[in-house]
């Protein structure tokens, strides 16, 4: 049945709508509204997706991952896309989920996922040659990033050479950039003193910080890093683990900085009481997190699974109820 007219042109609002909204968040790094909003709309573009397939267009926002990086910086071609994370908010759609990789995989036996806090910043691609740090780059719109190699450099948990030597000759990891909460307190103070405006959360803080064109400034700005993933291997000294959650445990002990919270669970009730725990220490942790990331844990299961156009089939991200979201982006008038 073809669309009525009017679901067309709310659909057509939505897209110019979540395109702006995209370009002030990913671009400039200064959101025009808050997360919840966003989600919001995103959910209604994908519901009418969902009722009329044929809608669906490659340009959609629903398609893309992230925006076009900024024409300051140099620019990198990822080798391997980096996409983004489907979203899924209540209970009912976790199962849903889980049942999906159930049917998929045909397998009865309970499924093993890697749960993972959602942290709450920017995607981080670094690439090591012979065990050197030789690149950093953002995911930009998945396929092109910019190089921010001399800003990635002064972050101090991030090693500029791997500890060992058993591991790939070219070897990317992944992770998220964050700014620790006490430090972002710190620098806010700092700005306040400087009659500088505040940054209006520590994600918005820590994307400014690092897509700086000055190096000087962005080592002065609290930032960590936590590795979740590879990208690209090529000339590994011996094989890889065969399960995402021991190939973190690797790159931990080539000294890449890994969450503490980090779980294997087993099914999606376990999955469920983890997304509890984290919901309930997430105050104590020393940076931001926005939900939990489950991914199926076994790297064959994974492959199998494939891909959607932004997002694995074999991973999800649920998210946690919004916080205070309206006096973020309202309250406070943004720096970068
Ligand atoms: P996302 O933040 O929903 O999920 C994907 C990202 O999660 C990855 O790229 C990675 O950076 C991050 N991540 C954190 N922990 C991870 C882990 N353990 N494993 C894997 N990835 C992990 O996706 P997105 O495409 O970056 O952004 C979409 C979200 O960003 C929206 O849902 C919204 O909340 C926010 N957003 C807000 C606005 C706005 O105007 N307020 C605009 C655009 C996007």
């Amino acid at each position: 049945m073809a669309a009525p007219q009017n679901t067309l042109h709310t659909l057509q609002q939505l897209k110019n709508t979540i395109n702006e909204y995209n370009y002030q968040y990913y671009v400039l790094d200064q959101p025009s509204v808050p997360d919840a909003e966003y989600d919001r709309q995103m959910q209604q573009l994908l519901a009418i997706e969902k009722d009329y397939p044929e809608l669906t267009t490659a340009d959609s926002p629903s398609q893309k991952v992230g925006d076009m990086p900024l024409g300051e910086f140099m620019q990198v071609e990822h080798e391997v896309p980096m996409l983004s994370l489907d979203n899924v908010f209540d209970q009912e759609s976790f199962y849903a989920f889980e049942k999906r990789m159930q049917d998929r995989l045909k397998d009865s036996a309970e499924i093993d996922y890697s749960c993972e806090p959602k942290l709450d910043g920017l995607a981080v691609s670094l690439l090591y040659e012979n065990g050197e740090l030789v690149r950093g780059a953002t995911r930009g719109d998945g396929k092109v990033g910019e190089n921010i190699t001399a800003n990635v450099r002064t972050i101090k948990n991030i090693p500029l050479r791997l500890r060992g030597d058993n591991f790939p000759r070219r070897l990317e990891v992944r992770g998220e950039v964050v700014m620790s909460r006490d430090g972002f307190a710190l620098l806010n103070k700092e700005q306040i003193k400087n009659d500088k405006k505040p940054f209006a959360n520590p994600r918005n803080a820590a994307a400014g910080s690092l897509r700086q064109l000055d190096s000087r400034i962005t080592a002065k700005r609290p930032l960590l890093f936590f590795t979740y993933s590879l990208g690209l291997v090529e000339n590994e000294q011996q094989p890889l683990a065969n399960s995402h959650s021991a190939r973190l445990t690797q790159l931990a002990q080539w000294g890449l900085p890994l969450s503490q919270e980090l779980q294997v669970a087993k099914g999606a009730d376990a999955c469920l009481a983890y997304y509890r725990y984290l919901g309930e220490i997430r105050d104590k942790l020393n940076y931001d997190i926005d939900g939990v990331v489950f991914k199926v844990d076994d790297i064959e299961l994974q492959q199998s699974l494939g891909f959607v156009a932004r997002a694995p089939r074999w991973a999800i991200a649920h998210k946690f109820p919004a916080q205070e979201e309206m006096t973020q982006v309202l309250d406070v008038e943004f720096q970068v």
